[in-house]
């Protein structure tokens, strides 16, 4: 058990690096956060930061010395270089599962076996690869990056066969996925503890406006909650198998035909946001029981429903409206710079 007073490592300067230690901070805890860009709004709320690379092995070796536990809020985090992080100190959540996430291929490999039904899919490596893949699955389809895509980044949507012209020169690994047709989306929001305690949240119904999430709602409509058992009964097990310790988000598009895997997370993640007002305990200091070793909090809903939206670009220049509703929740990240398309901040509203 890593006991309060101690300080926590966090890979990432984002907002659920921020968000997370403000977590931390409650339970008494002191955070150290690592990242390669000068500007870190977690570090803003930070006792130490270190700024330098991924792959600088002395400031990583440095940064872990000085901390009783890693974590990350970050999955495209290289796993080579924290083998010196690892030597250190402890890292949790192992960093077998960002393997498994960094790679879309890995990651529905790893779920497969284990009665995960992502959409049908093929490996692209160049043009014909891609034609071949597209014969065999179909269109309208998905090619996406296998590595570094978030938030809808890194993808083309293929409608016909003809539309392979439209396809950029192919320099990395790609997947392409056939288009899932479903009804709504969800995600499974789960922590286990060092001691393979596992809890679930309630799951939320995600809305995604030209692939960010915009919106998550609790509790998620009945086709949805038809479809959790089964969702939660993989996302338990890729946890099991990982021997995973903090919060992990599964996504699924719910269907006609049940639960399709989508992808998944090794981290906090923004369908978890409404938990921070929403639920017994957040995703965020479940995050930090879970790696220090604590009891878990309990994650039931603290009211009746949540809405959670993001603040997407400009949507954060409204933020005087949204506090003029005293019943709204405000939360914006303090990045200087808005910008189309960026995560600046999130209002959630409890249904009471
Ligand atoms: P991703 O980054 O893979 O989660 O994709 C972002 C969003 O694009 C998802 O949340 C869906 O709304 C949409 N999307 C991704 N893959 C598919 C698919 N195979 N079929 C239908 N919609 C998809």
């Amino acid at each position: 058990m890593i006991p309060p007073g101690e300080t926590i490592g966090i890979l990432g300067g984002g907002q659920l690096g921020r968000m997370l230690a403000l977590a931390a901070a409650n339970l008494g805890y002191r955070c150290h956060v690592y990242a390669p860009e000068p500007e870190s709004i977690a570090a803003d709320v930070c006792a130490e930061f270190t700024c330098a690379g991924w792959h600088d092995l002395a400031a990583l070796e440095r940064f872990a010395s000085q901390c009783a536990v890693v974590t990350y809020e970050f999955e495209n985090v290289p796993v080579e270089p924290l083998a010196v992080v690892r030597a250190a100190t402890r890292l949790q959540p192992h960093c077998k599962a960002l393997e498994v996430a960094q790679d879309r291929v890995a990651e529905k490999s790893f779920v497969e076996p284990m009665g995960g039904r992502p959409a049908p899919w093929a490996p692209v490596a160049d043009m014909a690869g891609l034609a071949i893949a597209i014969d065999t699955i179909g269109a309208p389809g998905i090619l996406k990056t296998r590595r570094d895509g978030y938030d809808g980044k890194g993808q083309w949507r293929i409608m016909t066969p003809a539309d392979i012209d439209n396809v950029p020169e192919i320099d990395r690994a790609l997947v392409y996925e056939g288009l899932v047709r479903f009804e709504a989306e969800f995600s499974v929001l789960l922590v286990r503890g060092a001691d393979g305690d596992v809890r679930f949240w309630d799951s939320p119904e995600n809305r995604h406006n030209r692939g960010i999430l915009a919106r998550s709602t609790v509790p998620a409509s009945p086709l949805i909650g038809s479809q959790i058992a089964e969702a939660r009964a993989l996302a338990g097990k890729i946890a099991a198998e990982l021997d995973y310790v903090g919060v992990l988000a599964v996504e699924f598009f719910a269907t006609e035909a049940g639960p399709v895997f989508n992808e998944m997370a090794p981290r906090v993640h923004n369908s978890g946001h409404w938990t921070i007002e929403g639920a017994l305990t957040s995703q965020f200091e479940n995050h930090i029981r879970a790696i220090c070793g604590l009891p878990l909090g309990d994650c039931a809903l603290a009211a009746r429903g949540v809405v959670m939206d993001n603040l997407i670009g400009d949507d954060a220049h409204d933020w005087h409206q949204i506090l003029s509703d005293p019943c709204n929740h405000l939360h914006l990240y303090g990045k200087a710079a808005v910008r189309p398309g960026r995560k600046m901040g999130h209002v959630t509203r409890l249904v009471l």
